[in-house]
């Protein structure tokens, strides 16, 4: 998207609120790495913009989910360590080569087949992180020996360096025990094979809540952003987060109903006094999903103006004071968490968590930085 922009439905990213929370979670973790993780645009937020301004403030080392995301950073300018997450194809590790990409090696198989894959075009090696499978069950491997045979393979190659071990929890973000029993299972294997230079584990969740020795690095994402990853973890950890994140938009429209009239697609809502309705030029294409209906938004003056009818692709419309005017701006989430338009009461309401919330925000809504 250019930078240009001719829309008033805006998302606002506080890049001092990203670099702060940086700050916080790196202070309960000092002797640690902290990868920042910017997959999926850095979760909807504009992962070229945040990995930059994270950079300057000393973050040293990045992860994407897929080789793609991570090209698209080194094209951006970004010289810090980036990890893939994901699991890339054998046949495109001389990509990773060519622009000095860490990748992520899920089993022995693929050590065999990415080794028979390297060409001579770029003589240059490639920094292999091994992914131990401690519940997730979605990659990696927890068969120590197949482990060992994998290191063996990486140091025995010139063109491979045997750079980090990891995991990833299937429950950090919860209250039980599940969590120290898949980091007792990670320390019993990683303690019986050959020990890299990044050991990792957490996520927001594990590097929010976990304290531990063992590992040197930790991979948080939607901390990052200013985000909880469940009300648990905002309970448990001693972090206080700062969101990130503001969506607003302006009345473009404002009409008077007569009792019995009805507002949008199917007339599924129906006045049942005179009432004002106003259209805000903000839909489904763009986030919001259209069981957003019912949801309170705010006008300028605080007043809480509830979403009614269908939402449609571009617009929805909402119940108004009734000398309300276009052009007032309106909030749809506020960079607050004690706002009863949050990130979490906006996600809540559909019931989902505030990753996908952000995730789903349209490509066509420009990103203010500040
Ligand atoms: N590590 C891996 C492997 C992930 O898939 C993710 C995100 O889903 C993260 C780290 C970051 O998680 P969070 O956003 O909870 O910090």
């Amino acid at each position: 998207m250019s930078d240009k922009y001719y829309r008033n439905t805006v998302l606002d990213v506080n890049l001092a609120a990203v670099e702060k929370n940086y700050r916080a979670i790196q202070g309960i973790n000092p002797e640690k790495t902290l990868i920042a993780v910017v997959k999926a645009n850095a979760y909807g937020l504009g992962a070229k913009e945040i990995s930059e301004h994270l950079a300057k403030a000393g973050v040293s080392f990045f992860a994407v989910a897929t080789l793609d995301e991570a090209i698209d950073l080194r094209m951006h300018g970004i010289k810090q360590k980036i990890l893939v997450l994901g699991t890339i194809s054998p046949e495109h590790i001389n990509k990773a080569v060519q622009h000095r990409i860490a990748v992520t090696a899920p089993n022995l198989q693929w050590v065999q087949k990415a080794k028979d894959e390297v060409s001579d075009k770029y003589d240059k090696a490639v920094w292999i992180h091994i992914k131990v499978n401690t519940g997730m069950n979605r990659y990696g491997t927890s068969d120590v020996s197949e482990i060992m045979e994998m290191i063996t393979e990486i140091n025995s190659f010139d063109r491979f360096i045997y750079e980090g071990i990891f995991s990833h929890f299937t429950s950090s973000d919860e209250d039980n025990d599940i969590t120290s029993v898949e980091f007792n299972l990670f320390k019993e294997i990683v303690s019986q094979v050959e020990r890299p230079e990044n050991v990792h584990i957490s996520n927001s969740g594990g590097a929010l809540t976990l304290k531990e020795e063992f590992t040197t690095a930790v991979r948080t994402g939607i901390a990052l952003y200013g985000y909880y990853p469940s009300r648990y973890t905002a309970s448990a950890t001693p972090v206080m987060l700062t969101p990130s994140v503001k969506l607003s938009t302006e009345i473009a429209a404002v009409h008077h109903l007569e009792p019995e009239e009805s507002v949008s697609y199917g007339r599924k809502y129906t006045a049942e006094t005179s009432e004002t309705v106003a259209t805000l030029p903000i839909g489904y294409a763009d986030g919001l999903l259209r069981r957003h209906s019912g949801y309170n938004v705010k006008l300028e003056d605080g007043t809480e103006c509830e979403i009614i009818g269908t939402i449609c692709m571009d617009a929805l419309m909402i119940r108004v004071p009734e000398h309300t005017d276009a052009g007032q701006n309106v909030i749809i989430i506020e960079d607050s968490a004690r706002s009863e338009q949050s990130m979490e009461s906006y996600s809540d309401y559909t019931g989902t968590i505030s990753y996908e919330s952000l995730c789903a925000f349209g490509r066509r809504i420009p990103r203010r930085y500040a």
